[in-house]
């Protein structure tokens, strides 16, 4: 994928921009261990990340490692996840996960995405999750349904599949910028370019934003 020297010029003033308007780019996901960001970022699948960061408090307290959550009975897992949504799923890839750390990787999470995304329930974007933010890796870019409503919008991408959003992403940015990018870029979706509601009256990017389906809500989602 190779992107045009007008798109890279676009993409690099919302980079400036968004490092304005976001100076501290983190993950909201409550963490202390690659293993957790690993759990959080699976358990964080169609669930908010304050609802993540509620059920994790308690989660990673009781279990501490690939082996606990490996050999934990399925149904306390599932109890201890519940409020996270889709929990028996969600408990499935964990312990899945969990297993092929203890089996292939002496319990610690390997810092390669072609092995994250080898483990259950496991793939691009959890996988540049942990590597980008527990490892400082920047293995690609993050793209979930926030990077990918604002990138539309903001003429950064008209695809719809994540990975051909992340590869339209990776060649407008440079490498450095893919790991903080992806965190701002959330939290704009968050704050300011709302799935129903974007405040484009206030957004920092109003004047360089095309805000493409936004008139007619075709990218409302
Ligand atoms: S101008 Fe509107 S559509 Fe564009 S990024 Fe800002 S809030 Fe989103």
């Amino acid at each position: 994928m190779v992107a045009t020297a007008d798109a890279k010029r676009h993409a690099a003033k919302i980079v400036r921009r968004l490092k304005t308007a976001y100076p501290i780019a983190r993950c909201a996901l409550n963490f202390k261990t690659p293993l957790e960001l690993l759990i959080a970022t699976i358990l964080s699948a169609q669930c908010t990340d304050a609802r993540v960061n509620m059920v994790t408090r308690d989660l990673f307290k009781k279990y501490r490692s690939a082996a606990d959550f490996a050999r934990a009975k399925t149904p306390d897992l599932e109890r201890a996840i519940q409020t996270a949504g889709f929990f028996r799923m969600k408990a499935k890839s964990i312990q899945g996960a969990s297993r092929k750390l203890v089996e292939e990787y002496g319990g610690n999470v390997p810092q390669d995405l072609d092995a994250l995304v080898e483990l259950p329930g496991v793939g691009r974007k959890t996988a540049n999750v942990v590597l980008g933010t527990a490892f400082g890796i920047a293995s690609g870019v993050v793209v979930d349904t926030h990077v990918t409503r604002v990138t539309r919008r903001l003429g950064m991408t008209s695809q719809t599949d994540a990975v051909k959003i992340e590869q339209d992403l990776m060649a407008q940015i440079p490498k450095r910028e893919w790991i903080d990018f992806s965190h701002r870029v959330i939290l704009h979706g968050r704050q300011i370019c709302a799935a129903r509601k974007p405040k484009c009256s206030i957004c920092p990017l109003k004047d360089i934003c095309p805000k493409i389906g936004v008139a007619d809500g075709s990218l409302l989602d």
